[in-house]
């Protein structure tokens, strides 16, 4: 059994339908807060409980003693966290501390964890490696990183081991166009420039034209949804043969202009996607390109999906479904 904590969500439904085809039993725990209990196959149990509460998430190890887990529950738009920074912390990192008390409780050693290219203080735009400097510049990036530091901790204590897969910009869907990006509130870039052009926003706005980049907007590393779930199936046999706990980026290594994709999008889509120039965002560094070779190296991780116009036609088949 593989306990997958938010897996009503975008990237945590891709990964239960996954290990579903892998023939895994699976057990979802979701708050359905921002998750969707469509996501979620009858043939996945769903324990609607919530990280905050201990009781809860003890009584979900407690019913199913998963072996390993899979970690995507928490909060995620950098936005809200600048503004409520303590609602952060208490889901991603008092959560966390739930979890991880649970899993000892109950026996379960191997934890996957969904961290995030937020936690990086950022370079000179060459490309980001595991060894590079940490710094994250929000609450989000810094409850990404007090958990990873948290189960670094937990591991030198006692027998838990974990990877930590360190995300860029994940976009897509599943090619079967069954399950997708589906936020209440949008804030990433694919599927904005995509609402833009099925007309259900009036114009996508491009957040700052002026920084040192060649056409003036941010460029941004986008990796498939589905090779990123393939890198946590590749984690847990990592883990599970025996190997150290360890942390790796999950990247394409090539990076696309804010602008670029907006060109993507109006091929891919055949429409004239509406732009609107706005100012910068807070927060938005210039360049964010992962190196991914350790994970190609150790993991053996293999991306498939790697053409940016592949990524984007797949978020448009099931945006344009929905
Ligand atoms: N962006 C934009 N308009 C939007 C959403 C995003 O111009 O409606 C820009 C954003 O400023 C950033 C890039 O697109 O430079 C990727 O943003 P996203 O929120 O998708 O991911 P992030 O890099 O913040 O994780």
């Amino acid at each position: 059994m593989i306990a997958v904590i938010g897996g009503a969500g975008y990237i945590g439904s891709h990964a239960v339908k996954r290990l579903l085809e892998k023939g895994e039993s699976v057990a979802v725990f979701d708050n359905l807060s921002t998750g969707h209990r469509w996501a979620v196959p009858d043939a996945a149990s769903l324990y609607v409980g919530d990280l905050r509460i201990s009781e809860e998430v003890d009584d979900f190890f407690k019913r199913y003693k998963p072996e390993a887990v899979l970690h995507f529950g928490g909060k995620s738009l950098v936005g809200e966290s600048v503004e409520k920074p303590m609602d952060y912390f208490e889901t991603n990192v008092t959560g966390t501390v739930h979890l991880l008390k649970s899993m000892a409780k109950f026996g379960t050693k191997k934890i996957i964890f969904s961290s995030s290219a937020s936690v990086y203080a950022g370079n000179d735009g060459s490309l980001l490696t595991e060894t590079d400097a940490v710094g994250p510049k929000n609450p989000y990036g810094a409850s990404k990183y007090m958990i990873e530091q948290m189960l670094d901790w937990a591991s030198k204590a006692g027998d838990l081991k974990y990877v930590a897969l360190r995300y860029f910009n994940v976009a897509g869907a599943d090619p079967s166009g069954e399950i997708g990006e589906a936020h209440a509130i949008e804030t990433h870039l694919v599927p904005n420039v995509l609402k833009a052009a099925l007309g259900e926003t009036a114009h996508i706005s491009i957040f700052g034209t002026d920084y040192p980049t060649p056409d003036g907007t941010c460029i941004r590393d986008y990796v498939h949804v589905g090779d990123l779930i393939e890198a946590h199936l590749l984690a847990l046999e990592y883990l599970g043969r025996g190997e150290d706990s360890a942390v790796f980026n999950l990247g394409s290594g090539t990076g696309f202009s804010v602008r670029e994709i907006v060109d993507i999008a109006c091929e891919v889509t055949g429409r004239d996607i509406p732009v609107e120039l706005g100012p910068r965002r807070a927060g938005d560094p210039a360049k964010l390109v992962a190196s991914s070779e350790k994970a190609r190296r150790i993991l053996g991780w293999q991306p498939q999906r790697t053409e940016i116009k592949t990524i984007v036609e797949d978020a448009w088949r099931w945006h344009n479904k929905k």
